[in-house]
Parts: structure tokens; C-alpha cells; sequence
């Protein structure tokens, strides 16, 4: 790196940190960023920050939120005795774009992964069972990935919130076997998600 001039070696540093952005891509940016036009450099760097600023976990779901509660908390035609949970924010607009699920959602921010060091006390299970304390959710249903630490992480809460008398299923039917939720069409997800079965 000692032939970058340090501005430029700093930025290649930031966007090499990023998840899927290798030393390469980090340089093919950076130079794009540098030579292309101010206003777009500018504009980039104003979103990042006003993205972080003003977004904030949703105190009763979670999910990322610039109002608390968020849009879907706040949704009084959702369905409240039902609760979906995901891994990640993003995986509540795949279940969206399927127009069958009418529930709530929790966001636990991962997946129980010993080999990366994440335990259950890394996730937002605290907040989960917090939410199941006044009676009124009736069914959990686990969608966490179906990959091995999303199939950990379903098998853990399961033992979890079964003994509080929630009735607790997981999408099963039909989901690809060591994939990503993200990458489910919405056919397949749909069936899924009707199919689900009771853990
Ligand atoms: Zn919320």
C-alpha cells in the first residue's frame, strides 16, 4: 500500500472492511470514487452518514427503523398472535414481497455460530422473550435460514419458548437446504411458509 498516497490508501482501507468488497474492489472503487465526478463522491459519503445517524433498532421488533416503533410495529392490521423471526432486516422484505404472511416479525441479528463466535447471547433473544411475556402472541414460527447455523438457532429457541406454552413451527416444505433465505423465490416461500410444521 506504501505507493498509495495516504488519502486514497485510507479510503481502500474503509472500503476493503466492508462485507464482499475485496483489496481489488477496494481499489477499483476508490480510484472511481477519486476520479469520478465530486458531487456523486460527496452524496455517497452524505448518505452513508445520515444512514447511520438517524437509524435506530425498533425497540418492540428489532429491525432497523428511522421511528420507533417501526411501520409494521405500528401496523394495527397485522395479525398479533403472530410472530415471525428472522436473522436479519432484510429478510422481513423477502416475507413481504410473498403477501401471505399478515404477522408480526423479530430480528434477531444473526445466527447462533460457534465457529464465528456468536452465541445466543449475541442475538436479540432477551427482546424476543420479552414480547411473549403478556400472552397475546400464539404461534412463533422459526425462519431463520435453513443452513446449519440457522437450523441451530430455530433448534435452540424452539427449546426455548416451547416450555412457555407458545406454539412454536418452522418453515420447512420445499426450502433449498443450505441456502439463504434472501435467494428463496416467492413461490417456494410461500409454500413454506404454509406448509410450516410444528416443532
Ligand atoms: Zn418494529
Amino acid at each position: 500500500m506504501l505507493h498509495y498516497s495516504r488519502p486514497i490508501a485510507r479510503l481502500i482501507e474503509e472500503l476493503n472492511k466492508l462485507p464482499g468488497i475485496g483489496p481489488k474492489t477496494a481499489q477499483r472503487l476508490a480510484y472511481h470514487l477519486v476520479t469520478g465526478p465530486k458531487e456523486d463522491a460527496h452524496s455517497l459519503a452524505e448518505a452513508i452518514i445520515e444512514a447511520r445517524e438517524r437509524t435506530i433498532y425498533c425497540s418492540v421488533c428489532c429491525t432497523i427503523t428511522d421511528v420507533d416503533p417501526c411501520p409494521l410495529c405500528r401496523d394495527e392490521t397485522r395479525d398479533r398472535t403472530l410472530l415471525c423471526v428472522v436473522e436479519e432486516p432484510k429478510d422481513i422484505l423477502v416475507l413481504e414481497r410473498t403477501r401471505e404472511y399478515k404477522g408480526l416479525y423479530h430480528v434477531l441479528h444473526g445466527a447462533i455460530s460457534p465457529m464465528d463466535g456468536v452465541g445466543p447471547q449475541d442475538l436479540k433473544i432477551k427482546e424476543l422473550l420479552a414480547r411473549l411475556g403478556d400472552g397475546r402472541v400464539q404461534e412463533v414460527i422459526l425462519a431463520t435460514d435453513p443452513n446449519i447455523e440457522g437450523e441451530a438457532t430455530a433448534m435452540y429457541l424452539a427449546r426455548l419458548l416451547k416450555p412457555l406454552g407458545v406454539k412454536v413451527t418452522r418453515m420447512a416444505h420445499g426450502m433449498p437446504v443450505g441456502g439463504d433465505l434472501e435467494y428463496v423465490d416467492e413461490v417456494t416461500l410461500t409454500k413454506a411458509l404454509e406448509g410450516r410444521r410444528e416443532l
